[in-house]
């Protein structure tokens, strides 16, 4: 069980149940379980909609779309079944909220997925969970289970006449998968590579049928939208950031944890005041403001509202609420070649900037680290990263070079410091190298 962290300045909307025992239906129930999805049993499917747009609800995977405006998209009459996904496939590097609500509040996503159905008209959800987390299976599906038991799930739902099914997948660990087109697929048995769009999920997607997908964490948020109603919960954000999101403050902090903060938290404030500054007495250099694919901030450009807009403006992205502290004794083109080993390893291999491009790069960088990186592959580091963005069919290319233009912008001067045979200062003395060979 994960430890859990709290903080003041926490507004516990989604987190409300954590250490309350929820995986238990019973305490559930007691602690208001079930209700929104009674309360949206008694709704129009336009009104839960409206509710759910005007709340300001962003998409809490990364890619930030109002989630009421994404349902509008699903046409009403449809000859095909409509489905409802959630994307429990969290494998940011340094994001691991979604798996705290499937630990400790899972009957929450299940209202929600409910709520979506009822939405869009859908009588079948899919809780898709990533591959590594299959130690939360057994929770998820007693939770599903227990549902069905109490009539909660299943035929006639409530005693409304309404139907609906909820179905566990279990991934097999893809970060690619995390891609809504590469889920379906895997959804469907096959490989998890991503479609080629138009057409989007919400007209042609799982098994050709409408199709909603939203992350664990946007879905557990619908529950209290619909309970205590759209304004309330677009006043506890900024404009057009509705709510609260689950931050998860990880690296050289001293206090790390998932904490719920109000959406534009301001940064030097989480670091500082929630997760207790920097460790050992060393200083700030870096943030990854919302898990590794987003480009990096420096030390002075922490005085920002954690919100999508926000971030959007000064170049950087809220991503997956994954906040990655980096301290001043971090090697930054270490760093670049950590996020850049994780990406090419996960790269499906079917576009050549991604194949190609994470792999030139991974080799470059490495040869860096080793004190052999030439001057000219310092530019030619941004070149490349700079070529692979928007040219491949999924986000895994933008997200591998993001970051790396970010570090060699802004750190430019560690690069240099590995040149003419100076290697980083953190290799292992004695280790085995083999310089890469530039093809
Ligand atoms: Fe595969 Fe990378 Fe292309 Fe995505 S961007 S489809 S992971 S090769």
């Amino acid at each position: 069980m994960a430890e859990l962290v709290s903080h003041p300045d926490e507004v516990r909307i989604v987190s409300r149940r954590f250490g309350q025992g929820a995986t238990n239906i019973d305490r559930y129930l007691e602690l208001e379980g079930y209700k929104a999805v009674q309360k949206a049993l008694t709704m129009q499917p336009e009104a839960i909609i409206n509710e759910v747009k005007n709340s300001g609800l962003r998409g809490r995977g990364g890619a930030g779309f109002n989630t009421g405006l994404k349902w509008s998209f699903v046409p009403k009459q449809s000859a095909k079944p409509k489905y409802i996904l959630c994307n429990g496939d969290e494998s940011e590097p340094g994001t691991c909220k979604d798996r705290l609500i499937f630990e400790q509040d899972p009957h929450s996503v299940i209202e929600g997925v409910i709520i979506a159905g009822l939405a869009v008209g859908a009588h079948v959800g899919y809780i898709y969970i990533r591959g590594e987390y299959r130690y939360l299976s057994e929770i998820m599906l007693r939770a599903i289970g227990d549902a069905y038991a109490r009539g909660l799930l299943g035929k006639n739902i409530f005693g409304s006449g309404y139907n609906f099914d909820i179905y566990w997948h279990g991934g097999a660990g893809a970060y690619e998968v995390g891609e809504e087109s590469a889920l379906m697929e895997s959804l469907e048995g096959k490989r998890g590579v991503p479609r080629i769009r138009p057409p989007f999920p919400a007209v042609v997607g799982l098994w050709g049928g409408p199709t909603v997908i939203n992350n664990a964490e946007t879905l557990a948020s619908v529950p209290p939208i619909i309970l205590q109603g759209a304004e309330w919960y677009a006043h506890l954000g900024t404009p057009k950031n509705g709510g609260t999101r689950l931050f998860c403050l990880a690296g050289h902090v001293a206090k790390p944890g998932v904490y719920e903060l109000p959406m534009g938290y301001n940064l030097r404030k989480m670091i500082y005041d929630v997760g207790g500054g920097i460790p050992n007495g060393r200083k700030l250099k870096a943030v990854v403001p919302g898990g590794s694919s987003c480009p990096l901030l420096t030390a002075e450009e922490i005085d920002v509202p954690m919100d999508f807009d926000s971030l959007m403006k000064i170049g950087s992205m809220l991503g997956s609420g994954g906040v990655v502290i980096v301290d001043d004794a971090t090697c930054m083109v270490k760093f670049a070649l950590r996020i850049m080993k994780f990406y090419q390893h996960e790269s499906c291999g079917w576009c050549i900037p991604c194949r190609e491009g994470t792999d030139w790069l991974k080799k470059t960088l490495t040869r860096f680290h080793l004190g052999a990186g030439l001057r000219k592959d310092i530019d030619n580091i941004q070149y490349l990263s700079e070529n692979m963005l928007g040219r491949t069919f999924c986000p895994l290319g933008d997200a591998a070079a993001l970051p790396t233009i970010s570090i060699v912008k802004k750190f430019r001067t560690e690069f240099e410091d590995h040149l003419d045979g100076r290697p980083c200062p953190f290799l292992k003395s004695g280790a085995i190298v083999e310089l890469p060979v530039l093809a």
